[in-house]
């Protein structure tokens, strides 16, 4: 399979991860300047870490510095051509510079969602509503089946709970994913004035946010957040586990960064809380610890008595908006929907089947399907 063109949807691992392998076959690259950021930065972190665990190296920084420079910036809503398709992005509300992509050729549609956020949170604005028609819709699937916390709600316990940890004395642990979830976290505690320490990569995507605000709903509330606070250096970790505190830090999902090295302070403190941010994977270190009570790292296995509990600030569309938006697409004339990235595309697909009497499939990977 030799693509003639790329065209990212935003810049999470899993949907621009490979980008760099892929540049030596000279495809056409299409994104959002923002998420061809993020890409760029991904990929340094992954050769990095990479290099520094032993693994087989991807891909090399020239490869990096070639994507970086092939690939296109395009504006939402401004169409554009690439090797015979009618290309049009829209914004997907999920992380900032996140798209949905409309697809044409030969009279015939696809609307691909990528991930997708149809609900306005503190970072953004919430997806396009107004979407062009396709005959064929590729939806994701996250959070088919299940429902968030109301917003407002889900902030007021958040937020009481880390009070009440710092109150009592301990540590108010935030793990947060890097891109869209840290400043989210950061502005979030600032509404309520709080003041956090603020440590990882998400610094560095702040600061690449701080270059594109059109990205972001409210650039001036993003920038309070962050000055504000203390960004840590990591000679200063040590020092500010002395008091009481509260720390934003990456990863998401407890399975690397700056952390690990502060749960191995506070793991054996009951006064002392983690507060996990968003969805844990399976075997991830955030799963492990809220079914299990441990951690593992460097092959120990650290066993908790810290508190930890789970927040669902999720970026993903909950099932009332998924379900909605695959019935506005059929509405107007979808004669098949594929559904992708979740625990359960299947399930997903056989509502559509049912519910909506249209035909639908759940792809599995590597499968082909000819349209
Ligand atoms: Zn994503």
């Amino acid at each position: 399979m030799r693509p003639k063109s790329i065209i990212i949807s935003h810049g999470h691992l899993d949907h621009c991860g490979l980008i760099p392998n892929l540049v030596d076959l000279e495809p056409e690259i299409y994104s959002t300047v923002m998420t061809s950021r993020l890409t760029g930065l991904l990929a340094k972190d992954t050769l990095k870490i990479a290099q520094y665990r032993g693994h087989v190296i991807p891909y090399y920084n020239d490869e990096i510095q070639e994507f970086e420079r092939k690939v296109n910036h395009v504006n939402y809503r401004k169409e554009f051509e690439t090797n015979g398709y009618f290309v049009c992005f829209f914004d997907a509300g999920h992380i900032p510079g996140s798209s949905m992509i409309h697809l044409e050729k030969d009279k015939k549609s696809l609307f691909y969602t990528g991930d997708v956020n149809l609900i306005p949170t503190e970072l953004q604005n919430g997806a396009d509503k107004e979407l062009p028609e396709a005959d064929v819709l590729m939806i994701e699937s996250t959070y088919f089946g299940k429902d968030h916390t109301p917003r407002k709600l889900l902030e007021e316990r958040f937020i009481e709970s880390v009070k009440e940890t710092v109150d009592s004395g301990g540590c108010a642990l935030i793990p947060v994913f890097s891109i869209g979830r840290t400043q989210e976290i950061m502005m979030i505690l600032k509404k309520y004035g709080l003041n956090a320490h603020v440590d990882g990569m998400g610094v560095d995507v702040y600061n690449l946010m701080k270059r594109s605000p059109e990205f972001v709903k409210d650039p001036k509330m993003l920038d309070k957040a962050f000055t504000g606070s203390n960004i840590v250096d990591p000679e200063e970790r040590k020092r500010i586990l002395k008091n009481p505190s509260i720390i934003v830090t990456s990863a998401g999902m407890l399975n690397g960064g700056p952390v690990l090295y502060y749960i191995r302070e506070i793991y054996d403190d009951p006064k002392s809380k983690i507060h996990l941010t968003g969805y844990q994977a399976q075997d991830t270190n955030g799963r492990k610890l809220l079914e299990s009570g441990y951690i593992e790292d460097k092959n120990d296995r650290i066993h908790l008595n810290c508190r930890a509990e789970l927040y669902d600030f999720s970026a993903h569309s909950g099932d009332v908006q998924l379900r909605r938006m695959v019935r506005e697409f059929c509405d107007s004339g979808t004669e098949i929907v594929f559904t992708v990235h979740g625990d359960n595309t299947e399930g997903f697909a056989e509502w559509i089947r049912e519910e909506l009497g249209v035909e639908s499939k759940a792809p599995v990977n590597g499968e082909t399907i000819y349209i």
